[in-house]
């Protein structure tokens, strides 16, 4: 794997940096206090060329690869998490699912509403099926050429601002035959998509967590995203599109990670105790080299993972790095919040943000431990079904959702 950066992409970081240190970095903590959509962020990541960065040219966009917009969106999350988490959606996730796999309406709708400054929504989760997401109940029937949503998803990131929806739900025939799980677009203020509660997240509070309710939400028949092995391997080819989300949810980890790692440096250096520098203890350094350490691990293996994207990154890398980035993220932002004493568990100081900020990312976009099993089934060449006596008889297992 060759990691020295082209002169190209090394100019692409630069221009993320300054736009970050100048735009982002000082309405940060203001973003976190008022919880509120930072849409002028939005508006000057569009005009970088920032949003829909991965939307091939043919579309509009700059026609990007996953790796130049991890570049991109480490520098965000290095000063805002939750503008990180916008360039992720913008640019990974459900516009990549609907790019690859979806019809030229479709992408042409998508393309739009992303390069005008959508971040899409990706409705996966319910409130009986999380790490179980392929027992969803949410369904959608076929009447003559529309389809009728019902269900309830929850913690869905966006919910209110997003436009572009991509909806996970089991499909019905005419006949109320099941097809398999299939991935539907639409867009919000549709009459039946309403947005339920917000929840009060702990960390990048800037975007919205809500619950998303589908009550006889009518979608045509020409906006469901059909991947290429069909409806009945259609949850498998949906996640696999989702392995860049991954991918981009681990750089914001490690972002979050590397802003409050170098303000933790510049702390050490300047703050003094005991008639030097705390900076000279050796103690504090050791701690300062693992965290140094953890995060170039973390980033060489999410960038080997953003590389490997054919046209998505692979399941494995991508599962791996997350792992790395998410765990690191929260060691690292905990000591740097211990290396700041008293002042690190300020709200006045940005440490206790990075704290919470960086907490969600072993949670969403498949626990810590669930992706575990699936570097365990690759691992073990396995198929490891999660269910009681899943053994014993045909069940779907991990494997089988991600492949
Ligand atoms: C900030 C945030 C944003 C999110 N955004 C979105 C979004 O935009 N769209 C969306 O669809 N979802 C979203 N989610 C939901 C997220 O994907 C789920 O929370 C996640 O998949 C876990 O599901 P759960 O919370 O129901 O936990 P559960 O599945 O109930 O898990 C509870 C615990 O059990 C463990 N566990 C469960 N099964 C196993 C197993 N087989 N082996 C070992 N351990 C296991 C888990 O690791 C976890 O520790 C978001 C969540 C958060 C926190």
């Amino acid at each position: 794997m060759h990691m020295k950066l082209s002169p190209e992409q090394l100019k692409l970081r630069t221009a993320a940096r300054e736009l970050a240190e100048a735009e982002f970095a000082p309405k940060a903590a203001e973003v976190d206090r008022t919880e509120a959509y930072p849409f002028d962020n939005v508006t000057a990541l569009k005009q970088a060329g920032f949003m829909g960065y991965t939307i091939p040219k043919e579309y509009g966009g700059r026609g990007g690869s996953f790796f130049e917009a991890a570049l991109i969106i480490e520098e965000m999350a290095r000063v805002c998490g939750a503008t990180g988490r916008i360039a992720v959606e913008a640019n990974m996730g459900a516009i990549s699912a609907v790019m690859q796999y979806g019809t030229e309406k479709q992408k042409r709708l998508a393309a739009e509403l992303v390069l005008a400054g959508d971040k899409p929504a990706i409705c996966i989760t319910e409130p009986n099926a999380g790490s179980a997401a392929t027992e969803m109940t949410t369904r959608a029937d076929k009447r003559g050429g529309t389809y009728v949503i019902n269900g309830k998803k929850h913690w869905i990131t966006g919910g209110g601002v997003s436009k572009l929806h991509l909806i996970f739900a089991r499909v019905f025939d005419q006949s109320g035959v099941e097809q398999g799980i299939g991935g539907f677009i639409a867009v919000a203020g549709a009459p039946g998509l309403i947005v339920g509660k917000r929840e009060p997240a702990m960390g990048l509070r800037g975007i919205p967590e809500t619950e998303i309710i589908f009550r006889d939400l009518e979608i045509k028949e020409d906006m469901l995203v059909l991947p290429p092995r069909g409806l009945r391997r259609g949850f498998a080819d949906l996640i696999n599109a989702y392995n860049s989300q991954r991918v981009g949810a681990g750089t914001v980890a490690l972002g979050i990670a590397q802003g409050a790692f170098e303000k933790a440096v510049a702390f050490v250096k300047e703050r003094e105790q005991f008639g030097r520098p705390i900076a000279e203890f050796q103690g504090l350094q050791w701690m300062v080299a693992d965290m140094a350490v953890a995060i170039n691990a973390a980033r060489l293996s999410l960038h080997q993972a953003a590389l490997s994207a054919d046209p998505f990154p692979d399941a494995l890398l991508a599962a791996q790095a997350k792992i790395i980035a998410s765990e690191t993220a929260n060691t690292v932002t905990n000591q740097a919040l211990q290396l700041f004493g008293a002042r690190g568990y300020s709200r006045d100081y940005p440490m206790e943000r990075a704290v919470r900020d960086a907490r969600m990312f072993t949670i969403a976009g498949g626990t810590a431990q669930v992706l575990r099993t699936l570097v365990a089934s690759r691992v073990l060449d396995m198929k490891l079904p999660q269910t009681r006596g899943g053994y014993n008889k045909p069940t779907t297992s991990l494997r089988d959702a991600a492949e």
